[in-house]
């Protein structure tokens, strides 16, 4: 039999296990981590959130309305549902005005202390109290204090809103003159996507009136820098798109680690920086015999050739938005240049004086012809259906539109073999072309 001690023992765990479950837990992961919770736009445009919670209030809202009104600025009011029913002319109001309307709740409970059943009605309350007045429903909520249960979450679903908190929060709700502080924590802090937590009712008496007072400090100074106020659902629109979440993921992360590896891959095949454009290696030919119109052998198997590779900054050169003609000219123009400095290396640097050949495999081949290559189709044997996939996961790294660009051409997206024979490239790219040479190449121009 267990004893009085070890009962309440195993009475204060459960609780624990219970409280961990419906509240710790929860509150861990949406209000603390934010998990799921949308707490702030997208940095990249000039657009910020004011959000008032606990209203309406007849003494505050009515002013709120006019400041804003006065600046031309719109806001979201995260309403109680019981203040909404009690003045219904004021969220009408706020509707009418052109503001967002949220749910905080129906009684301002804490989410601790609702049972499941309760939690759902608060939201289902609300979300029908401020549909029947205003005719629309509601789309955001924020819990009162941001605090979520087990079924927090669910109830939100469960009305067809989803979850908003903030990343600046002013403590308006405290007594005393908090003016300054509210306008000094809003200015320091503000960022393009803030969403701002306000009170046009509540906290400690008279509090909203420091939060008057402060917006009508705050909304000219952050107009005046350029900001645009926007409701809640307009900001979660440009909220962080996946783009800009790969885009975080690639510059914290992909972009380091394959700069690294390029590093390593520079020594391990003693890879040379020509120029900006281009890097080159000595490599042994391996691909089927090259032959000339007459029949003699150009590039054979296992001759010394040079491969070429891309900078990677002439890769995001080349992948402008618009991948227009524009671009494409000034590709071949940068081509063409780097040709020149390649041509005078293989000339001049003892290194490369075996190199029968430049080559590359490569996705990039159009164009290729007009600045001197032959491009060949390559075997598709494994080896190569890899370098395919890699060539296009380079292409996803470095492209803007990334993998929308593999969509819409894939056809084209075929990696070839691109090449150029020493003598080749040192008739159309050595300034320094012998006398002979140069009136032979006019010549073949003129036929
Ligand atoms: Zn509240």
């Amino acid at each position: 039999m267990l004893d009085w001690t070890s009962w309440s023992m195993a009475a204060v765990l459960a609780l624990l296990i219970v409280w961990i479950l419906y509240a710790g837990l929860p509150d861990l992961l949406y209000h603390i981590l934010c998990i799921g919770v949308f707490t702030k736009g997208f940095g990249g445009e000039r657009r910020i959130a004011l959000t008032f919670d606990d209203g309406p209030d007849p003494r505050f809202t009515p002013e709120l309305l006019t400041i804003l009104r006065t600046f031309g600025v719109t806001a979201t009011f995260f309403v109680i549902g019981q203040k909404a029913l009690q003045y219904p002319e004021l969220l009408r109001q706020i509707n009418e005005e052109g503001h967002e309307i949220g749910i905080h709740g129906f009684s301002h409970t804490h989410a601790w202390y609702l049972t499941p059943v309760r939690t759902f009605r608060e939201f289902r309350d609300t979300a029908d109290a401020i549909e029947r007045i205003t005719g629309t429903r509601p789309t955001s909520y924020r819990p009162p204090w941001g605090m979520f249960n087990l079924f927090t979450k669910w109830a939100g679903t469960a009305v067809g809103a989803t979850p908003v908190l903030w990343n600046i929060s002013t403590y308006d709700w405290r007594k005393g003159d908090q003016t300054a502080l509210i306008v000094r924590t809003i200015v320091k802090k503000v960022c393009p996507g803030s969403v701002i937590l306000l009170h046009d009712s509540g906290g400690a008496s008279n509090a909203p009136c420091n939060t008057l007072q402060a917006i009508q400090e705050v909304i000219p100074f952050l107009q005046q820098l350029n900001y645009d106020f926007i409701p809640i659902s307009n900001m979660k629109q440009v909220s962080y798109t996946y783009k800009e979440r790969y885009r975080q993921l690639n510059r914290i992360w992909i972009q380091p680690l394959w700069n690294i590896w390029e590093w390593l891959f520079a020594k391990l095949y003693k890879v040379e920086v020509i120029d900006p454009l281009m890097r080159l290696s000595i490599n042994r030919w391996q691909h089927s015999n090259i032959s000339d119109e007459q029949g003699r052998s150009l590039i054979g198997k296992g001759d010394t050739v040079a491969e070429l590779h891309f900078q990677n900054d002439f890769l995001r050169s080349l992948s402008s938005e618009d991948s227009s003609e524009r671009t494409a000219i000034q590709a071949i123009r940068q081509m063409r240049k780097s040709l020149h400095n390649l041509a005078a290396t293989l000339q001049h640097d003892p290194r490369y004086k075996h190199v029968k050949a430049i080559y590359g495999v490569t996705l990039i081949h159009r164009g290729a012809e007009g600045v001197g290559f032959h491009v060949a189709d390559i075997p598709n044997t494994l080896g190569n259906r890899y370098e395919k996939l890699f060539l296009r996961w380079l292409l996803i790294l470095y492209h803007p539109q990334g993998a929308k660009r593999l969509q819409k051409r894939t056809h084209l997206l075929v990696p070839r073999l691109v090449w150029m024979s020493r003598e080749e490239l040192f008739n159309q790219y050595l300034q320094a072309v012998p006398k002979q040479k140069q009136h032979k190449q006019q010549g073949a121009a003129l036929h």
